[in-house]
Order: structure tokens, then sequence, then C-alpha cells
């Protein structure tokens, strides 16, 4: 999943498709890090 630079909508890209936002076509996308929780126990 990646987040455009410029419409900030989230772009679901497959692996033959050009690294562009379809909605405004700016080319510069950023990684979407899926929500990882760490859960850390401090005991
Ligand atoms: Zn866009």
């Amino acid at each position: 999943m990646y987040r455009c630079g410029k419409c900030r909508k989230q772009v679901d890209l497959k692996p033959e498709d050009p690294t562009r936002c379809p909605f405004c076509g700016y080319k510069i996308l950023y990684k979407e890090r899926p929500k990882v929780v760490k859960r850390v126990r401090s005991e």
C-alpha cells in the first residue's frame, strides 16, 4: 500500500503497475506501513 505525495490518497499498486498515482498522476508515492502496534511489556 502506498500513499500519494500530492493528494495523499491511498494507492494500491500492483507489481506491473507504473509507479504513479491513478488519481492525480503524481509520480512520487510513499510506502505506507501497515499499522503494527508493538506492545512492549515493561516489568
Ligand atoms: Zn495523487
